[in-house]
């Protein structure tokens, strides 16, 4: 039988997962299929407990329910309770919460981009749920430091707490620079926004990465009349699908024709 997956979000239309998850079920020859829900606001649990009765076997999880999965899984992966938050729920014995955000940063940094991190300076714009799920994945790569800059300062305090030394928090008239690496991993890009962020973080060897994708964003335009490379954050989304997968199948697809075909469009 047909092994079903999912994704949970609100809203939902725009998700490019069934896309990505069909590539690699058929480019690894995995008998599965893979839709989109949406799940009401206030009704993510019901819908994940109608899945799992209809025969799911895993789901991934976006935005905004990524802390309520959190709360709803019965066993969490180490990397899901250091992040807080859940993008990726395995229905075996249970409801097993994992977290592959970081991962797939990390693997499109590391691999896709050719951006080594050990000794680099680092520079993570943001504290909400998706930079919570990158700090731990980026530090075991050793950078020789990691600044985290908010809005809202005392959120970024909070997070550098939970990791300690070679971690410090700001506000953003205070970060310092240059860096190595300036990951944007704030919601300002969905509205279209730029954080109001010195041009000193950037040199001409840093790589500004958005974590948004699918458009040019303030941020990476910013970035480049400073003279820096530039990322978004498709790569991103493509490798934490594939990490997902391979927690499903035990199967690692290739991601490189897939973000290469996503690209294309
Ligand atoms: P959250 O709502 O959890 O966090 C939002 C963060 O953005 C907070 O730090 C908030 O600051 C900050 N922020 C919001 N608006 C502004 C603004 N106008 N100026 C400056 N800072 C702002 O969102 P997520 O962490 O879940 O998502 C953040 C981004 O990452 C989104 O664009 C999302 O699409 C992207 N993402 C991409 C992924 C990928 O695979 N490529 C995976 C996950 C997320 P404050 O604390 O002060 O409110």
């Amino acid at each position: 039988m047909t092994d079903r997956y999912a994704v949970f979000g609100h809203p939902i239309a725009h998700s490019k997962s069934p896309q990505i998850h069909a590539a690699f079920a058929r480019q690894t020859g995995q008998d599965m299929s893979y839709e989109a829900i949406l799940a009401p606001l206030d009704g993510f649990a019901g819908c994940v407990a109608d899945f799992i009765a209809a025969g799911g076997r895993g789901a991934n999880v976006t935005v905004p329910f990524k802390e309520e999965a959190f709360r709803l899984a019965n066993r969490l992966s180490r990397r899901a309770e250091r992040a807080g938050a859940v993008n990726t729920l395995t229905f075996d014995d249970g409801i097993l919460g994992d977290n592959t955000d970081g991962a797939g940063l990390v693997s499109d940094l590391t691999r896709n981009l050719h951006c080594a991190l050990a000794g680099k300076r680092i520079l993570l714009v943001g504290a909400g749920g998706a930079a919570r799920g990158v700090v731990e994945p980026l530090l075991e790569q050793q950078p020789a430091r990691l600044v985290i800059a908010n809005r809202t300062v005392s959120r970024a305090q909070e997070l550098a707490d939970l990791f300690g030394r070679g971690v410090t928090a700001c506000g953003f008239d205070t970060t310092g620079g240059p860096f190595d690496l300036v990951i944007n991993a704030t919601a300002a890009s969905l509205a279209g926004e730029l954080p109001p962020l010195s041009p000193a973080i950037f040199t001409a060897g840093t790589l500004a990465y958005d974590m948004m994708y699918g458009r040019d964003t303030p941020f990476l335009a910013f970035a480049r009349v400073q003279g820096a490379a530039t990322a978004d954050g498709l790569g991103m989304l493509v490798e934490q699908a594939a990490e997902a997968f391979f927690v499903w199948r035990g199967v690692r697809p290739d991601t490189a024709p897939v973000i290469a075909s996503l690209r294309a469009v």
